[in-house]
């Protein structure tokens, strides 16, 4: 279509590497000598989507691909924002700008691979290795840097030396990077089949300049029975434990977070960590934001940070109150974190403890599958019901609801209407 016009146009970046990995890409991205208005012109349906980088989102079969015309990016004053973006008609000018050798191919059905800086044998070798020098690459686009991580953790590729170098010289670079395109590649790493690599993100510098709370975690040992490994190795341990899922692995990152500041020495050398999860829950939440998270992350990821460490007995009552408090569609995702924690942990008493963690779940499953209320919504009366029978409108409702589920769930069997609405009309009788 772009070629009948007399342009020229090829796949480039991540769906090349991806395809020649023999992986379905997770988006097409076409490069084109053709510039936006023209791209526009030649297709039915397209999305202004970064018109001024030279970017059209062209919808096709249910399809969307990313086109963008051939450009070099003008002089970065800032790190982070190159000044101007001129289109030029080179190919290879477009792939010089991209960031390392395996994202900087192009293909194109009839003309094949254009490969100039070795990306395919880098593929081969698994190397992530800077487009040019990684130095000058980095102090463009300090990004960069944690990308390399990033790939590395995905593909699983060791980061070429030099490059690798370059990172650990430039990271305080990292700082003037915003946190939204931070945590975006946090996030890909943490989802990646190599959490462990978040250990490079620590040995290189980069987190020093978005999360020194993170680098505490690895200067923090644990003397005691339960751990093997200092807060932060320990920390990886749990990670890998996880199954890839953005709110566990977030929770795992932070579910000891608070450790390095709750630490205390006894007079027989063991440590302890009185008080941290709910300091923990609480950081987590300062850090989140500061990391621009969404409020609806923030507030599972430090529900789950506050209660990894709870260990009621495991029956059913208990599992109620726990639900009711933590929320019961967290549950599942608490029970996954503890097991992970555990396997993090030194092996003393590790069969006991996942047991413990199974019978929890299992108790937890009947009580779901008896149905017995463990969220306001259970209960077999609600607002409207209390507003019928006379009590008034205002915050005096929530409060008697909040009071029925904590009787109800201590006891499922007065989940009933009518010993409800009198319990409902007993308190409120007190309260006046
Ligand atoms: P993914 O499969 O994770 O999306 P990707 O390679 O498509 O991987 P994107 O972040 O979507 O990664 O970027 C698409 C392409 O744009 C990259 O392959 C690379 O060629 C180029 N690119 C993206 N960000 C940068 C950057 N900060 N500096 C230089 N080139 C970049
Ligand atoms: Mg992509």
């Amino acid at each position: 279509m772009i070629e009948s016009h007399g342009h020229e146009a090829y796949a480039v970046g991540g769906c090349v590497r991806d395809c020649i990995l023999g992986k379905t890409p997770n988006d097409w991205d076409i490069t084109t000598s053709a510039r936006p208005k023209e791209i526009k012109a030649y297709f039915n349906r397209t999305i202004d989507t970064g018109i001024e980088h030279g970017t059209v989102t062209v919808r096709m079969r249910g399809e969307s691909f990313e086109v963008t015309t051939y450009r070099i990016d003008g002089d970065y004053e800032d790190g982070r924002h190159p000044k101007e973006v001129t289109f030029t008609g080179k190919l290879s000018d477009d792939l010089l700008r991209r960031d390392f050798t395996v994202n900087a191919m192009a293909y194109h059905p009839v003309k094949g691979l254009v490969d100039i800086f070795g990306g395919y044998d880098d593929l081969n070798g698994k190397v992530i290795r800077a487009v040019g020098d990684p130095t000058a690459r980095f102090t463009e686009d300090a990004l960069r840097m944690l990308r390399a991580i990033r790939f590395a953790a995905k593909l699983d590729f060791t980061i070429e030396e030099a490059t690798y170098d370059a990172v650990r010289k430039m990271s305080a670079n990292l700082a003037k990077i915003s946190r939204e395109r931070i945590q975006a590649e946090i996030v890909k790493l943490l989802l990646s089949d190599h959490p462990e690599r978040m250990r490079d993100v620590y040995r290189t510098g980069l987190s020093a300049s978005f999360f020194p709370e993170w680098d505490a975690l690895f200067a923090t040992p644990q003397h005691s029975v339960h751990h093997c490994f200092d807060v932060g190795e320990h920390t990886i341990a749990v990670l890998c434990a996880l199954p890839p899922e953005r709110i566990l692995r977030l929770a795992g990152v932070f579910h000891d977070i608070a450790k390095p500041l709750t630490r205390r020495t006894d007079a027989k050398g063991r440590d302890h960590f009185v008080g941290h999860p709910q300091l923990g829950a609480q950081m987590t939440k300062d850090i989140l934001r500061r990391m621009k998270f969404d409020n609806a992350t923030i507030d599972t990821v430090s529900a789950l940070v506050k209660y990894h460490d709870e260990r009621p007995a495991p029956t059913k009552r208990n599992m109620r109150r726990l639900a009711a408090r933590i929320g019961s569609d967290r549950m599942e995702a608490l029970f996954t974190l503890k097991e992970a924690d555990i396997v993090g942990q030194s092996d003393h008493e590790r069969e006991e403890k996942l047991q413990s963690v199974k019978k929890m779940r299992e108790e937890y499953l009947s009580v779901v599958s008896e149905g017995e209320a463990v969220r306001i919504s259970d209960l077999a009366i609600n607002g409207k019901d209390l507003l019928d029978a006379g009590i008034p409108q205002g915050r005096e409702i929530g409060e008697i609801l909040k009071l029925l589920l904590k009787k109800v769930v201590d006891t499922p069997e007065e989940n009933n209407r009518t010993y409800l609405l009198e319990q409902a009309w007993l308190y409120h009788e007190l309260k006046r």
